[in-house]
């Protein structure tokens, strides 16, 4: 039985897939590249180029591979973006998902590894956010992701597809061999290191005048090792015949702005300029998770939630790829 991982060669996806195969999981990656990079993937990997939108080459893997489960890594995930695009937002990460799941239903594949965002809670009422908080997204992509989670949350119910949608807070950081190369980057930890490594004059921060202690938007960053872990968490959860869940990952603590680029700094050794722009569209002012349920339901321990440890990680990873995968 092998796991079917879509965006496999993406940021975050390539290292669930190092972290499956460290465990002996068979895999089989369909990755785009119009994000994700070949390079990223070990050449021993099954590796189909195509679109989660395309019904033939999904049903060419099922029927070629026993698929037993999906992690389904592939969306737009651009805040600001996703403003300016609606179409594309809705197009990729719904309309394409939805095609993914019938191919995926109809060859009984039916467990199903989400991953959602924080996003899907829009500015919050209270912190921490936990599953009851109210949702109500303030961009497409929130959208976008709530939209698959309520399609999920019909197709367990009409087809008995069981599935775990992980929402992620901020994810960053990075592996021994897999780091962050988003083109164009808009992340905040890659583009301060940009900065330190003098790729970048300045790290422009996006709103000086949130009402948080230091006026810069806050935020509940986790490293992807322990996003990583929870995925495989999530497999273990559903082949054990555990129930449909929506589960919130973050570490429940947060950072500024101003806090990430004095960790930065601290961190790289290096002087970072910054300049104040205007707030970015769709950004709530402060997402720190509440992860009590990923703890109890999935028994999820993260190992490095300390920003310091985080930006350490993809400092060495940025050393050592200035160019990325390139
Ligand atoms: N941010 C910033 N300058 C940048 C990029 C991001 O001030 O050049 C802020 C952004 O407004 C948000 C936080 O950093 O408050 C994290 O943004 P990022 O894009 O990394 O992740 P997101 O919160 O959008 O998932």
């Amino acid at each position: 039985m092998a796991i079917l991982v879509t965006g496999g060669a993406g940021y975050i996806g390539s290292v669930a897939v190092e972290h499956l195969c460290k465990q002996g999981e068979r895999v089989v990656i369909l990755d785009s590249l119009v994000y994700g990079h070949r390079q990223a993937v070990d050449s021993s990997i099954p590796f189909y180029e195509g679109d989660i939108g395309d019904k033939t080459i999904i049903e060419k893997i099922v029927g070629e591979h026993e698929i037993e489960a999906c992690m389904h890594f592939s969306a737009f995930t651009s805040v600001g973006d996703s403003v300016k695009n609606p179409n594309i937002y809705y197009e990729n990460n719904v309309v394409k998902t939805l095609k993914l799941l019938d191919v995926l239903v109809g060859g009984n594949v039916k467990r199903f590894v989400f991953s959602s965002t924080a996003a899907v809670f829009g500015e919050p009422q209270r912190i921490p956010i936990d599953e009851t908080h109210p949702q109500n997204p303030n961009s497409p992509y929130g959208w976008s992701k709530l939209m698959v989670e309520q399609i999920l949350h019909s197709y367990d119910t009409a087809y008995n597809l069981k599935f775990v949608a992980l929402r992620y807070f901020n994810a960053c950081g990075a592996s021994d061999s897999h780091g962050e190369d988003h083109d164009p980057e808009t992340h905040l930890i890659p583009l301060i290191l940009f900065a330190a490594q003098g790729k970048r004059d300045s790290i422009a921060i996006f709103g000086d005048d949130y009402p948080t202690p230091d006026g810069t938007a806050i935020r509940d960053y986790i490293h992807i090792a322990d996003l990583s872990q929870a995925h495989l968490l999530a497999l273990k959860h559903l082949r054990n015949g555990g129930a449909s869940e929506f589960v919130n990952l973050g570490n429940g603590g947060g950072y500024s702005v101003r806090e990430v680029i004095a960790a930065a700094k601290k961190i790289t050794g290096k002087e970072i300029e910054t300049i104040i722009a205007p707030r970015r569209a769709g950004d709530p002012s402060r997402l720190v998770a509440d992860a009590k349920k990923a703890r109890e339901v999935l028994g999820w321990n993260p190992q490095f939630p300390e920003i310091e440890k985080i930006i350490e990680s993809a400092w060495k990873w940025h050393s050592l790829n200035p160019n990325g995968y390139e």
